[in-house]
């Protein structure tokens, strides 16, 4: 669920590191369709004409017209202004942005051998272009010049923000250091960038290389469902009469939970979270000890006391130490909460005959176990109600009457696959205000994942554009002639994602490189999880989860055992993801010395031993596989997932309090002061305008079924 915001971040988040032979790409074609209006409605991309082989012309082209845009501005003689100098950056900045959004969909959903050959050569070559243009000595000039006279300028509160956040994205870059020292921190960024290419790039093939291929009779206890997509992987690669599991998470998850053979949950569960420690060509472990090195080093040039220090600076939390205090705040009470869940279910698989320890490769099937037993809850029961069709049409449903929105279907508009549906968002009152591609469906070239990216971003700098965005989910294909159905986590992830759309499509500001989703990613998150509480409402459930065959609605009955289950094994899910985020603030709390020489695997292992983790709740997200923090951009913003959950937990409180959870003035506030406003008003000063307080960590606590724990913990 992270989500793919700018072009550096994107490209270097996945893939790359093939062999580079430019003779083996496709001939340029003779008009590129990235570098020319587009046609079709809505400004639409042209992604019917459009080929890979049209990338490096156009990059090539965009860079070159950036540099000359960037030479134009400190060829000017008159004194520095905003108007001669950030709005012609500005400017500057939206082709580029552009090609490399829509290159996205090509290295996410579209991967080839080509395109990664493209990328590995581009990734590196963006990265510098972008470099050399915020450590330009003269370019930068003139930005301080206009940062310093700010306080005494005529302009606009955007505007200002507009000089500050673009003055400190060059200090951060390191623009106001001393030549070498600029020149040391341009080689760390560059290096950092391959080296996060590369990590993404072995957990690709890491994963890839292993695959748990079934028989009919090996598949005991799991769902038809599961069957169905573990047979459907099985023909993509052409095996007669199997099924085949993958170490995709999803897939992973759903075998833990359900198999009941232990010895093949193990074999799994043992791969999934071997990757990148494998000892073969896609290891992770150099990469992450010379990436601590280098974060660390860097960090220390630019005048942070660490990486996490430098990362949570340009963030909410703005400092390690309040980033530390939640996340420890919510572990004990977590951990205290996780010892009871295991003893109940260490209990039941006593009493159920068990005669082995509860391992880790079994926490998920004994839990699951224990959760239909005690809320009568069959999986079996509830998938026919699980529609993809209505769920997304409850998406949908929840976000129109939120924010006054109708999504209509365009089938007018080219997609780049035919998985891909469009569709035209707009007020009720009919303002148009961009489109959403929706791409549902796992297949091969695609990565794992959910991920949410913006192709066109929102402005009015030069006349109103709206945005164009994609949602990107990984559900199984369902067998032909059967509609597609999802599991309870499938249907909040495609609420989360369709949050980080609309904080995309609702923008309302004048600069592109402010609108939207270009905020800090423990903001950025608080619209997407604001969503996934809808889920479990029973005013949605009733309306949308309708059985497949008999559009009969959910039973009641079940409808409110289910809302009450999803409470259930809240412990595990917190220990298991705040044993990632501390660990990633932990490695990049490092300095000095200590940031030098670090092995993953021994580092990993004090640093549970020190939280007093627990042996059969590991890392949600291992080290050698922790692409957030090691081929993303999230590195020391782990924490932020949660960040953002105290505030969408409490700003969902904010609707509970009044009784209506589509509460109209609540809404209403809520899209004045977030979903519409980008990165054009400090985060906290626009979250307590919607909520007329500070965020409180109560409501998140009382969710995730820890309040009580906490008060007798502490
Ligand atoms: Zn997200």
């Amino acid at each position: 669920m992270q989500i793919l915001t700018t072009t550096l971040l994107t490209l270097s988040t996945t893939i790359a590191a093939f062999a580079q032979d430019p003779a083996a790409l496709s001939p340029v074609p003779h008009s590129n369709p990235l570098l020319r209006e587009s046609a079709y409605p809505l400004g639409a991309i042209a992604f019917d004409k459009l080929e890979v082989a049209h990338f490096p012309s156009a990059f090539d082209q965009a860079m070159a017209r950036q540099k000359a845009a960037v030479r134009r501005i400190t060829m000017v003689r008159s004194a520095p202004t905003f108007e001669n100098t950030l709005v012609p950056f500005e400017r500057s900045r939206v082709e580029l942005e552009q090609i490399g959004s829509i290159f996205s969909i090509f290295t996410s959903n579209l991967s080839s051998d080509e395109v990664r050959s493209i990328q590995s050569e581009y990734a590196s070559k963006l990265s510098k272009h972008s470099t050399d243009i915020l450590l330009d000595p003269e370019l930068f000039a003139r930005v301080r010049a206009v940062h310093e006279m700010l306080d005494r300028a005529n302009l606009d509160a955007e505007s200002k923000r507009l000089a500050q956040v673009t003055f400190d994205q060059f200090v951060r870059a390191g623009a106001a250091l001393a030549p070498e020292e600029r020149a040391r921190v341009a080689a760390l960024t560059q290096r950092e960038s391959e080296l996060q290419t590369q990590f993404g790039q072995n957990d690709l093939r890491d994963t890839d290389a292993f695959r748990l291929a079934l028989d009919a009779e090996d598949l005991d206890g799991l769902p038809q469902g599961v069957r169905d997509g573990a047979a459907e992987t099985a023909r993509q690669l052409g095996m007669v009469d199997k099924y085949v599991f993958t170490l995709q998470r999803p897939n992973v998850e759903d075998f833990l939970t359900y198999s009941s053979r232990r010895d093949l949950r193990e074999k799994l569960f043992k791969a999934f979270t071997q990757r990148g420690v494998n000892g073969n060509d896609f290891d992770n472990r150099g990469n992450i000890t010379e990436l601590v090195a280098l974060r660390a080093e860097r960090a220390a040039i630019l005048g942070y006391a660490s990486h996490a220090a430098y990362i949570t600076a340009d963030s909410m939390a703005r400092t390690p130490e309040a980033a530390l205090d939640l996340l420890q705040r919510v572990w004990e009470p977590a951990l205290a909460q996780a010892k009871s869940e295991r003893e109940r279910l260490r209990e039941s698989m006593s009493s159920g005959g068990a005669e082995h320890p509860l391992e880790a490769w079994d926490w998920r099937y004994y839990a699951e176990q224990l959760r239909q037993a005690e809320y009568d809850l069959d999986p079996a029961e509830l998938q026919p109600y699980m529609q993809l069709a209505n769920i997304r049409a409850a998406a949908f449903y929840v976000a129109g009457r939120l924010f006054d929105l109708t999504f209509t279907e365009r089938f007018d508009i080219p997609v780049y696959h035919p998985d891909v549906r469009v569709f035209e968002v707009a007020k009720r009152d009919g303002g148009h205000i961009g489109l959403l591609y929706q791409d549902d469906f796992a297949r091969p070239g695609k990565r794992s994942g959910a991920w949410m990216s913006s192709l066109r971003a929102q402005s009015t700098l030069d006349g109103p554009v709206t945005a164009h965005v994609t949602n990107n989910l990984n559900i199984s294909e369902p067998p032909l002639g059967k509609a597609a159905t999802i599991s309870v986590t499938e249907a909040e992830t495609l609420f989360h994602e369709l949050g980080h759309a609309l904080h995309g499509l609702l923008s309302r500001v004048q600069y592109p490189s402010l609108s939207g989703t270009n905020v800090p990613r423990d903001y950025v998150e608080f619209m997407a999880q604001f969503m996934e509480h809808y889920v479990t409402q029973a005013e949605v459930l009733t309306q949308f989860a309708r059985h497949g065959e008999t559009g009969e609605p959910m039973p009641a009955a079940l409808r409110d055992r289910f809302i009450a289950a999803s409470k259930f094994n809240q412990g595990f899910a917190t220990v298991e993801f705040l044993a990632s985020a501390l660990v990633d603030q932990m490695y990049h709390a490092l300095s000095g010395d200590a940031a030098v020489g670090v092995e993953p695997l021994a580092f990993e292992a004090a640093a549970m031993e020190q939280l007093g983790a627990l042996d059969e709740i590991p890392m949600r997200h291992r080290s050698t596989h922790f692409n957030h923090i090691f081929a993303g951009g999230y590195s020391a913003g782990y924490y932020s997932y949660l960040w953002s959950e105290v505030l969408d937990s409490d700003g969902f409180e904010a609707f509970a309090e009044t009784g209506d959870i589509f509460h109209p003035a609540t809404a209403k506030r809520l899209e004045a002061n977030v979903y519409s406003r980008g990165n054009t008003v400090d985060w906290m000063e626009g979250y307590k305008a919607f909520r007329g307080r500070a965020p409180a960590v109560e409501p998140l606590l009382k969710n995730r079924g820890l309040a009580a724990a906490e008060e007798s913990g502490s």
